[in-house]
């Protein structure tokens, strides 16, 4: 039987906990590590390693480098792994000096000067991007059917309708206003940015009524591309859509209500945008090993 574990780095343990909200791999898989569930010491050898969260802490940069080398495949599970995800907060200087004022009280770990991606510190051969990944997705990169296929966008998941003839002139806002059924978010005034994100979750957001933050990361169309041409397609959809000015889209996909899809892909950011930079770049994902 397989043997597969999960380590689990600086994140919130919801990638756990969509993986335990599956069970097709309890007959087929034995899971031999996983802190969440398993009272093992360490990573024994594995054929697969699961990775979730960012590499945050020198806690984590010896965990990870210590476990791929038990592993015969490493896969970077959930946006914390593949991009920093929450601990991207850790960047921030009010949290970063919240945590530094207790770390020697609680002789926490060391921070690292700033979030890391698990590819900038080892080799990945797959990618399951999602906050979390839904337990469909983990069953396909466990199992690799050959006939399980992600949509290319959530947009082709969604099933709402987009109208021509209903053009927004402003945002709404997060969270504010009524949500018509049936109808595109963006004909609504919401900054739904599932036309450019990579499908594969089935919309589980905007078909309940809220807009598309971007969990699963760039759809495969940007993957490969620089950050700029992700955040550029955004803005073309919805100045085919819409009359709100670029300049209020912009402002919004940098606001605090869109902190999240920003610290999850830091790693896509400018350069010069605040907290966590950009400026190392990031590593090359082939599209074909990201589910
Ligand atoms: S990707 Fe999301 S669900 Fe997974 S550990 Fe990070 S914050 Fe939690
Ligand atoms: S933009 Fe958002 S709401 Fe509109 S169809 Fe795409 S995913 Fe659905
Ligand atoms: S709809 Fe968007 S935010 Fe929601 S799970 Fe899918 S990719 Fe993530």
């Amino acid at each position: 039987m397989n043997r597969f574990a999960v380590l689990q780095l600086s994140g919130c343990a919801g990638c756990e906990v969509s993986l335990l909200n599956a069970e097709e791999w309890v007959d087929r898989y034995r899971l031999v590590y996983m802190p969440l569930v398993i009272s093992a010491h360490d990573v024994p050898e594995v054929d697969v390693l699961l990775v979730s969260g960012g590499v945050r802490t020198d806690e984590d940069l010896y965990n990870l480098r210590r476990a791929v080398q038990r592993a015969r495949q490493v896969v970077a599970v959930g946006t914390c792994a593949i991009s920093g995800g929450v601990a991207n907060l850790g960047d921030r200087d009010e949290v970063r000096a919240l945590f530094l004022a207790q770390a020697e009280r609680r002789h926490l770990p060391h921070l690292l000067p700033k979030v890391r991606p698990v590819d900038s510190v080892v080799t990945v051969d797959r990618y399951l991007p999602g906050c979390p990944p839904t337990p469909e997705l983990f069953m396909a990169v466990l199992f690799q059917p050959p006939d399980f296929k992600v949509s290319k966008t959530v947009c082709q998941e969604c099933g709402r309708k987009k109208l021509k003839d209903m053009r927004p002139a402003h945002l709404l806002g997060f969270q504010q206003g009524e949500v018509l059924p049936d109808i595109c978010l963006i004909n609504q005034g919401y900054l739904c940015i599932g036309s450019s994100t990579r499908g594969g979750c089935r919309a589980p957001c905007t078909r309940a009524g809220h807009p598309c933050v971007g969990c699963r990361g760039p759809s495969d169309a940007f993957i490969e591309k620089e950050s700029s041409e992700w955040f550029a397609s955004i803005q073309r959809v919805f100045a085919a859509m819409t009359d709100v000015p670029a300049e209020e889209i912009e402002a919004a996909l940098r606001s605090p209500q869109l902190a999240l899809f920003l610290f999850q892909f830091a790693d896509y950011a400018p350069p010069s945008f605040p907290p966590s930079g950009g400026d190392e770049g990031r590593a090359t994902r082939p599209k074909e090993k990201v589910l």
